[in-house]
Formats: structure tokens, C-alpha cells, sequence
């Protein structure tokens, strides 16, 4: 097939955050892969940070891991699930890396000795790391997601960036606003003038829209979208109605619906498209609305407490995961959020837990609400509730291990208390350095490693294979030292590193307990919609088997 001129659609948001911005973005981008266009996605996030990986949980969400071990924004992980494509690091980029870069060359003297100014200096850093990516992914369709709301100061250099490629390149490139239109419960009827304002707003920084993505809790009528046509300066059509729906993988069938790839194609001169009944999609929702028989499972985490709200964006790969193995396994995922710090304190009792089908303790970091977690994998295991144990999840899990069966009352990790005599879980050797350096951003363990797996294991059944790949994101390790005496105890560890030094999964042989099992690695980043993770799958086949009764 010739390749097409390069295509970029910039993803803008108006009035606020939050409305699915990166849900749009990931859907738009599904849409024209299933046109035929080979199809990558970029964000950009405004901030400083050099990647997500030295944020709090809480203050940013999840932080999404890549294959390269770039740690990013958790709508990389949309982006992968939805286009079913590894990205990789040049596909994310923050303020800090831009500038990072620009300060770089500088030093170097790559400027040539010119005065390099923020304008226009960054923005055209910033394009080419968008063409970059368009070309490292030989892409027909660059989707570029730039965060934070339209008339941000932050965000305005690659606003910038977007009107400097749309002069060069008038029909290569769209913008695309996704706007929210609030139903105040007062006025009981919905308001378009929000969305005006923000169109103004891009107006003013040189940039029109070619269309708005209208999200609200209901579909727009004709006159809302008339309203926004005439003062945002589009045709109706290209208003596209984006109203709440069950769930995330409508969205691509509702964008094709209201025709938004066949508007994207006109507007970009993308010539001979083929049309697409996204019949998989399709197939996927059609599932999701027809699975009744609920299956419980709580999260067990640290991080979701912000303020009076309880936070679930921090887990939301294992969340995605979790739901799309019991789809496809035929149950409906009823998912239940436990702060662990409640059950440490008191607040919440252990046995309260008794009730769930299965329980996830998915990773983390630091000591605190870790005793909490202890006893909710000891319970688990006592229980025979299947248990699975995600990076953290799975050092707790040996460490609990440890302590109750094989003889190490004291059985700790050094990130837990670095004093104590039995560290379990310890630092890898190449880390000491860096923690004695506090030399913490992109240092841990990241990305993907291959992994052995053991013979007759719970693991390798559910694999179906005797090597894999996953991906990492930790800085601690089972402790060789203590490996025998687990094992003499009990313990498999049925999935290594190729050397046999790493121990990557841990699990109890299914003579002893239905389920009980955790990775060194982070399976929730590779599942994917029309592929659930095989790891995840086998939790929910166990979860499905622990309430007989309710069958
Ligand atoms: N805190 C642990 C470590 O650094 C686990 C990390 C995680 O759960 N992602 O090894």
C-alpha cells in the first residue's frame, strides 16, 4: 500500500477536565486504525515532571509503564488498549522533557550560537517530536492529545506548537475540541455557552476548531448543536453529540454513528477510505450488556483517598484488566474499593471480606497501610478466597508468606523498615547506588523483561507458554537468601528471570488454595480489549468457583 501524506488531529479540551478527553482521543484514533490508516497517538502533558513516574498516585492518577519503561500518563495505556499497539517513549512528552531537550541542545551549542527563545524554540521542539512519532510509527494518523483545558497558561506552547503545523500544513491538520455542556440542576436545561467560551478562547490563540466533540449526561438536540455551530464557527455536523454512556468501549461505535470518520477524512483530503463496521467492538459491547451473573471482587489498595472522594483512577489498568476477563469469562464485574489504611487502623474489619469472590492488592509504594494489606493477603490465603497480588501485591504476599509459614516472624522489606533482620524483600544491588544518591526519577526496574515459567505452575497453564513478557516497575526484589526456606514451606515461585535470580511470580500450588498468586511485573498493562490478560483471566476463572451457590 502507498503511504499517505502524514495526518494530525490535535485533541483540544474546553470548559473543564475530566469529561474524557483521553477516551476521545483513544476512540478517534480506533476509528481511523479501522479505516485502514495506520494510526499512533501522542499526550502531552503541561507539567514540569519529566515523566509521571515521581508523582504521587493520589495527586496524578495512575502511572502507566511502556514497554521502553517510559512511565507516563495512564492515557498511554488507553491509547494501547484501544489501538491494540505498543508505544513507546516518544509518544509522551511533558513540558520538563521539551524543555529538557531545548536546554540540551543549547548547551551543545546546536543552535549555532542564535538566541533560542521560548517561541519559537519549544513549539518547534515539539513538532518534531510529533513528526518523530508520526514517522517512527509510519503513520497515516498521528493523534495528539494535548492535556489540561484550553486558556491554561502551561498548555499554550504546543497550542502553539498545533497552529505552527496547521500554517504549514493547512490540509494535514485538524483540530478536534472536546467540549462539556453542564445540565445545572437549577436551570434544568442544558448550557452551550461554556462551550462558546472556550471556542472564543482557542480563537484567540489562532486556532479554530473543525469540530466539537459535545459531551454531556445527555445527547444534544438540534438546536444545542445549531447554537454551537453558529457561534463556534462550524456546520452542525461537525458538532458531534458525546452524551454519558455504561461504558468506554461504546465510544468508537457512537463517533462512527454520528459519521465523526468519514467528517475526520473529509477535512484531512484522505481520499478512498474504507468504511467500518467495527465488528469487534461491537461484539465487546454486546458482552459487556448482556453479562448479569455479578462477580465481586474488592481492590485491597493505599491510594484512594482524595479528600471526601474516593480516588479509582489510580488503579485503572488493573480495573480494565479485571473487567475485560470477566467479559469474556461471562460475569459481570462487580469491583469494590478497600482502603487498606482502614483495615490497618481498625476502621474496617478483615473478615468484612469474606463476602468478596476475590481479592486484587494491586502496587504501591512506601509503608504506609501495608500492615493492612498483610493481613487481607493472610486472610485471603486462610480463606481460600482467590487472591491475586500485584507487584506490591506480590512482595506482601511472600513477605505474609514468610511470616505465617515459613518461620520468619519478622519477615519484612527494606522499603518497609530498612533496620529490621529479616528483609525478605530487599533492594536490588544496582539500586543502591541510586537510593543512596536520591537519584529516584527513571531509576527503578522499568519495562519489559522476558520471564521462564515453571512446569505443572498455575502460571504456565495459564500462559500456555514457557516464556513471557511484562512489564516492570519496581525497585525491590525477593531476596535470594530466603528463597529455600519459602519454598521448603510451600511457596512456588513458578515464573524467573532467564538467569533464575529474579523471582517474578509467586503462587501456592492449586492442591492448597484455589488462587493465590503474584507478579514481580504489572500483567494489567498488556491486557487489552479484544485480548484480556491470560493471568487475569485464570483470577476470575477461580473468582467464578468461589460462591458456587450463586451461580
Ligand atoms: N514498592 C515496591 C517496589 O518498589 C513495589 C512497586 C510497585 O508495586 N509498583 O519494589
Amino acid at each position: 500500500m502507498k503511504k499517505n501524506k502524514t495526518k494530525y488531529i490535535f485533541v483540544v479540551g474546553g470548559v473543564m477536565s475530566g469529561v474524557g478527553k483521553g477516551i476521545t482521543s483513544s476512540s478517534l484514533a480506533a476509528i481511523m486504525q479501522a479505516r485502514g490508516f495506520r494510526t499512533t497517538a501522542i499526550k502531552i502533558d503541561p507539567y514540569i515532571n519529566v515523566d509521571a513516574g515521581t508523582m504521587n498516585p493520589t495527586e496524578h492518577g495512575e502511572v502507566f509503564v511502556l514497554g521502553d519503561g517510559d512511565e507516563c500518563d495512564q492515557d498511554m495505556g488507553n491509547y494501547e488498549r484501544f489501538l491494540d499497539t505498543d508505544l513507546s517513549r516518544t509518544n509522551y512528552m511533558t513540558t520538563g522533557r521539551v524543555y529538557l531537550e531545548v536546554i540540551r541542545r543549547e548547551r551543545n551549542l546546536e543552535y549555532e550560537g542564535k538566541n533560542v527563545e521560548v517561541v519559537p524554540d519549544i513549539p518547534k521542539e515539539v513538532i518534531r517530536r510529533i513528526e518523530r512519532a508520526g514517522r517512527e510509527a509510519s503513520a497515516d494518523v498521528v493523534v495528539v492529545e494535548i492535556g489540561g483545558t484550553i486558556g491554561e497558561y502551561q498548555n499554550i506552547i504546543f497550542l502553539e506548537a498545533g497552529r505552527m503545523m496547521k500554517t504549514k500544513y493547512p490540509d494535514d491538520v485538524a483540530f478536534v475540541m472536546v467540549s462539556y455542556l453542564p445540565i445545572p440542576s437549577k436551570v434544568g436545561e442544558m448550557k452551550t455557552k461554556p462551550t462558546q467560551y472556550a471556542s472564543r478562547s482557542l480563537n484567540s490563540v489562532g486556532v479554530q476548531a473543525d469540530v466539537i466533540i459535545a459531551r454531556s449526561e445527555m445527547a444534544l438536540d438540534k438546536k444545542r448543536k445549531d447554537k454551537i455551530a453558529t457561534f463556534c464557527n462550524i456546520v452542525p455536523e461537525r458538532v458531534i453529540s458525546a452524551p454519558d454512556i455504561d461504558s468506554i468501549y461504546e465510544v468508537p461505535i457512537n463517533f462512527e454513528r454520528d459519521r465523526l470518520g468519514e467528517i475526520m477524512c473529509q477535512i484531512l483530503k484522505l481520499g478512498n477510505h474504507r468504511t467500518t463496521e467495527l465488528t469487534a467492538w461491537k461484539k465487546l459491547v454486546r458482552q459487556i450488556k448482556t453479562v448479569k451473573r455479578p462477580l465481586n471482587i474488592a481492590i485491597v489498595g493505599k491510594y484512594f483517598d482524595s479528600g471526601e472522594f474516593v480516588l479509582s483512577d489510580v488503579y485503572i489498568s488493573v480495573i480494565e484488566a479485571l473487567k475485560l476477563s470477566a467479559y469474556q469469562a461471562g460475569v459481570k464485574p462487580v469491583l469494590s474499593y478497600v482502603n487498606s489504611k482502614d483495615i490497618e487502623t481498625g476502621k474496617r474489619r478483615v473478615t468484612e471480606l469474606a463476602k468478596y469472590d476475590g481479592i486484587i492488592v494491586p502496587g504501591g509504594f512506601g509503608t504506609a497501610g501495608i500492615e493492612g494489606l498483610v493481613k487481607v493477603i493472610k486472610f485471603a490465603r486462610e480463606k481460600k478466597i482467590p487472591y491475586f497480588g500485584l507487584c506490591y501485591g506480590m512482595q506482601l504476599l511472600v513477605i505474609e508468606y514468610a511470616r505465617h509459614k515459613a518461620g520468619v516472624p519478622g519477615a519484612t522489606s527494606r522499603e518497609i523498615d530498612p533496620t529490621a533482620s529479616d528483609l525478605v524483600i530487599d533492594v536490588m544491588e544496582e539500586q543502591k547506588k541510586n537510593l543512596a544518591d536520591k537519584n529516584y526519577g527513571g531509576t527503578m526496574r522499568l519495562g519489559s523483561f522476558p520471564a521462564y515459567l515453571k512446569k505443572g505452575t498455575l502460571a504456565r497453564g495459564a500462559y500456555k507458554a514457557e516464556m513471557v513478557t511484562e512489564r516492570h516497575r519496581h525497585r525491590y526484589e525477593v531476596n535470594p537468601a530466603y528463597i529455600e526456606r519459602l519454598e521448603k514451606a510451600g511457596l512456588v515461585f513458578s515464573g524467573t528471570s532467564p538467569s533464575g535470580q529474579l523471582m517474578e511470580i509467586a503462587e501456592l500450588p492449586k492442591t492448597d488454595h484455589p488462587f493465590f498468586l503474584g507478579t514481580q511485573f504489572h500483567p494489567e498493562f498488556l491486557a487489552r480489549p479484544l485480548r484480556p490478560h491470560p493471568l487475569f483471566s485464570e483470577f476470575v476463572k477461580a473468582a467464578k468457583d468461589h460462591h458456587p451457590k450463586t451461580k
